[in-house]
């Protein structure tokens, strides 16, 4: 157990900032009881962020690389020494186990390493005389003030995604995280203050779906990281690009793994379970259908019911809980909602993961929801069309490879995808064939790693350049070409025909 505060506050110029705003509640899933909660923050507290952030600019981007980098050094240990305490907080915020939780902030570890390389990834180009004593060089500055929204799912992960590498290049941030679970950003955003950050380099402003309006519309705000669901990532990339901003904006998803009859079934049936009830299905790359090839479904439907009905659902103050609960009741709700289309539609339950009850009495409000598998579901239907977000598993059977690769194709999400199989040209053609952005061969969740850059396809990904990675600092960065001429003699002629370089 942790001490969670009553309230989460706003950070600006490093310091909490108490509003009065709108007031949301945050609850601890696992228990259905308020946690802590927010004021949303006002025009007042937008402003005096703005006014912050931009301050800070100035001098941050001329702050030698050398000297922000050590602060990112600084980070990294401090973030490494509160590993236990940041992932008790994203349990109790969010019901994530612990070792889920750990996971989480690894992977958002390495972007903060990352951002410590900084200065071997981002050099500028030059060329020496392009023309007669002239050179010209590109230089990649940093654009001003970058704002990151971000969804509940990873409350520490994904606002490392963003925060670092912009902040490393020489922006000013502003962060507003997801309503639902604050807690533990508020947390790793103080403790970036804790390794040396100047005042205003990251500013968090809580709040709902009203203060990203009011920031998206903000002229101060030069570009927007987005990550969400589907709907609202549309949404934000088409109002920031009005708004001259630059945008890369995440979505939805709806990831498939192809299973061919070659497979190895144990590796690929413990392969597909973790990926699939992980993080209780709250996962963009969570694995939630399964292609099944010429007749395997029926053998993989056997091998994933046996190892699910051992599977134990519960809080994260119990060790031996596999995975915890859904973010909230009306997330629940959704789910539920989902797995009772697919009965309706005709699909066959496997096991089902309504109406579960957890013993103890102080999670019976508990956002709990089951493992549940569901076979012989079809691309028509709603469970199949709609993002699930929950432990729900489905199997689509198809007679072919090729078959498979069509109803992966026609899903209107791209986020990521997997192939299981012990046939390297299978392997091949699927990663060749795939419109899917993110691909695992034998591997179920190809999260790619921090120096190489994040990003789905279709509805999955609004925008050009993917987030963190070379991509992500290509995006926090603008070109700046300069050409230069010093020479002694003046030919003082006007010259009117475009200057060409052949001179
Ligand atoms: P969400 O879209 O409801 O909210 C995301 C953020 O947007 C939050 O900070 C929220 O306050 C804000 N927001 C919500 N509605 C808004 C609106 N109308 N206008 C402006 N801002 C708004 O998403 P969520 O429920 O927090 O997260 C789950 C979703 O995020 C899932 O769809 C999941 O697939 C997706 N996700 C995608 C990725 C990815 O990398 N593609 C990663 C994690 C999560």
């Amino acid at each position: 157990m942790i001490k969670i505060k009553k309230q989460i506050h706003h950070l600006i110029d490093g310091e909490e900032i108490i509003d009065e705003g709108k007031k949301i509640n945050i609850f601890n899933p696992a228990t259905g009881q308020i946690l802590s909660s927010i004021n949303s923050a006002s025009d007042k507290t937008i402003k005096n962020a703005i006014a912050s952030s931009e301050r800070a600019f100035f001098e941050w981007k001329n702050t030698p690389i050398s000297k922000r980098i050590s602060i990112f050094f600084n980070y990294k240990e401090l973030l490494e020494k509160n590993i236990k305490k940041i992932a008790l907080l994203i349990s109790e915020d969010l019901g994530k186990t612990h070792n889920d939780a750990v996971g989480e902030i690894r992977r958002g570890i390495e972007n903060v390493e990352y951002a410590c390389s900084f200065a071997s990834n981002i050099k500028g180009e030059h060329n020496k005389n392009i023309s007669t004593s002239i050179d010209s060089w590109s230089q990649f500055e940093p654009l001003g003030i970058v704002l990151g929204i971000t969804p509940f799912n990873f409350p520490v992960m994904v606002p490392l995604w963003m925060f670092p590498l912009a902040i490393v290049a020489g922006n000013s941030f502003i962060l507003k995280p997801s309503e639902k679970d604050p807690i533990s950003t508020m947390f790793i955003a103080e403790l970036f203050y804790k390794a040396g950050l100047p005042k205003g380099v990251l500013n968090v402003l809580n709040g709902d779906k009203a203060v990203v309006r009011k920031l998206l519309k903000n002229e101060k705000v030069k570009a927007v990281s987005f990550v969400g669901s589907t709907p609202v990532a549309q949404d934000v990339y088409e109002t920031a690009c009005t708004n001259n901003k630059r945008c890369q904006a995440l979505g939805g998803a709806k990831n498939h793994a192809l299973v061919l009859p070659d497979a190895n079934i144990k590796q690929t049936v413990n392969q597909l379970l973790g990926a699939a009830f992980g993080s209780s299905g709250q996962r963009c790359m969570a694995l939630s259908v399964v292609v099944a090839v010429g007749g395997i479904g029926e053998k993989l439907e056997k091998e994933l019911k046996n190892a699910i009905l051992d599977f134990r659902v519960g809080p994260y103050d119990n060790k031996n809980s596999d995975f915890g609960p859904l973010v909230s009741k009306e997330h629940m709700e959704k789910v539920e909602k989902l797995v009772d289309s697919a009965e309706k539609d005709g699909s066959k339950i496997i096991v089902d993961g309504r109406n579960l009850r957890i013993n103890e009495k102080k999670y019976q409000k508990g956002y709990f929801f089951g493992a549940t598998l569901i076979n012989n579901v079809r691309p028509s239907m709603e469970s199949y069309k709609e993002e699930i977000f929950g432990p729900v598993l489905q199997i689509i059977n198809v007679n072919s490879f090729e078959e498979g690769i069509r109803v992966i194709n026609k899903n209107k999400y791209g986020n990521g995808c997997c192939i299981f199989t012990s046939n390297g040209k299978s392997a091949r053609t699927f990663s060749d064939s795939v419109d899917i952005g993110m691909v695992g061969i034998n591997i179920p969740l190809p999260v790619p790693a921090a120096y190489h850059s994040f990003g789905g396809w279709k509805k999955s990904f609004f925008g050009d350049l993917n987030i963190y990675g070379p991509d992500g600092l290509r995006f926090y960065t603008q070109r700046k070409t300069i050409t230069q001429k010093w020479t002694e003699e003046d030919k003082n002629d006007i010259k009117f025909s475009m200057p060409n370089n052949l001179n």
